[in-house]
């Protein structure tokens, strides 16, 4: 534990409404690392993102540490525990979960489940005294969102959602050109994401075909990068969207899900920005940001690595380098900072309700009134 400190329809809706980038800590150079002053995080569902890229992340954290997990999965659970060192005392299951309350090693609790779940475990949480880290989406209604806000407020815990992308170096150099001024007046933007989802063959991608765990398909899932990003790269809040769909319902994976969902948004600085958000294409994840004196593609934009950044102007293309680092440690040690700080997490609950009221005015609309042409 650390050194705790004091403290096809297109319909316009009409939506109201940014994100920066982190600045280094004092910390970096006052703490030795010391894994013993490092804030502690229990791991809750311990499946692909969670095994795959998160956990192993803990090895570059500065001040993040893994104390404990929970799972319904005992064997799995064990398994891991020993693997990244962890008591078996702190290993726990969504029935004894609450219990948690009384383990001063754990600081956090970082929520890597199905969507449907990250409300109901954020306010145990909170009942347990602990901060939150919760993954995207942040839930699947603005309504649980709320819930999730207002718990940690009263508790007086942080609540951060796991947006890795505005942690990610090749988003914050995106965000710092556009900043600059480096493309121009900024015009529009364009922003793909889709993959395949494959919910026979992929555990994982089980429950995101069930509305009630995923809290819709694509957009909620990976169309939401398209949204966040839009966001962050123009530092606003957009004032209007539309939408169309197209689902083909004969396909078994789109029974409760939408599949494809393509939506505008206009910001108010008249900045347009085309999104897609597909279920059945391979694999994409990339934007594309159009000033009046230059373009910069991302391509892919919000992958796990191996980012691929370019800029455009009237005199040719060049491809900048930037340091890939490690996107998840750093998002990780963000949390990790506010809480040993007291300061707020660049992307807090707030940031989550936003997108979550956006994707449903983008539901809204899909179904809206049809001009046909
Ligand atoms: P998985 O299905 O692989 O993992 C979810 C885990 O939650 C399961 O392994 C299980 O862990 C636990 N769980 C508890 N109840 C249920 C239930 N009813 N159904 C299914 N699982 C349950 O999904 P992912 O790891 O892909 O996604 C988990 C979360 O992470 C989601 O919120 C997702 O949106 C987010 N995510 C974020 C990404 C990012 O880039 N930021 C990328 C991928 C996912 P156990 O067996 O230990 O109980």
């Amino acid at each position: 534990m650390f050194l705790r400190q004091a403290g096809q329809a297109v319909a316009t809706v009409i939506v109201a409404g940014p994100a920066a980038a982190s600045a280094p800590s004092p910390l970096d150079d006052a703490m030795q690392y010391d894994d013993q002053k490092k804030v502690g995080f229990a791991i809750v569902g311990l499946g692909k993102f969670a095994t795959q890229q998160m956990m192993p992340a803990f090895k570059d954290c500065k001040h993040a540490r893994i104390a404990a997990l929970v799972s319904g999965s005992p064997d799995k659970a064990k398994k891991l525990a020993r693997q990244y060192g962890v008591e078996a005392k702190n290993i726990y299951n969504y029935e004894n979960f609450d219990t948690i309350k009384d383990n001063p090693e754990v600081d956090v609790v970082y929520i890597v489940l199905p969507v449907g779940l990250h409300a109901e475990y954020t306010i145990r949480a909170t009942k347990a005294g602990k901060h939150v880290l919760t993954e995207k989406p942040m839930a699947t209604s603005p309504e649980d969102c709320q819930k999730m806000i207002d718990a940690c407020q009263k508790a007086g815990k942080k609540l951060m959602v796991a947006y890795r992308a505005q942690y990610e170096p090749f988003n914050l150099d995106a965000i710092a050109r556009i900043r600059k001024g480096e493309l121009g007046k900024l015009l529009q933007i364009t922003a793909d994401h889709g993959r395949s989802v494959d919910p026979t063959g992929d555990k994982a991608d089980s429950w995101r075909v069930q509305k009630k765990l995923a809290g819709g398909g694509s957009l909620m899932d990976i169309g939401i990068y398209s949204l966040n990003a839009t966001r962050y790269l123009t530092g606003e809040e957009p004032v209007e969207v539309t939408a169309i769909e197209s689902t083909d319902k004969n396909d078994p994976r789109f029974q409760e899900v939408e599949d494809r969902i393509h939506f505008t948004l206009r910001f108010p600085s008249g900045v347009l920005a085309t999104c897609t958000s597909s279920y059945s294409i391979q694999e994409v994840k990339r934007y594309r940001v159009f000033g009046d004196k230059a373009w910069l593609d991302l391509d892919p934009a919000t992958d796990y690595k191996e980012h691929n950044l370019k800029i455009g102007d009237k005199n040719g293309e060049r491809k900048p380098n930037v340091d890939e680092g490690n996107q998840f440690a750093a998002e990780l040690d963000h949390m990790a900072e506010c809480v040993l700080n007291n300061t707020t997490p660049k992307t807090p609950g707030e940031e989550g309700l936003r997108d979550i009221r956006l994707i449903h005015a983008i539901y809204d609309t899909r179904t809206g009134k049809r001009v046909k042409v």
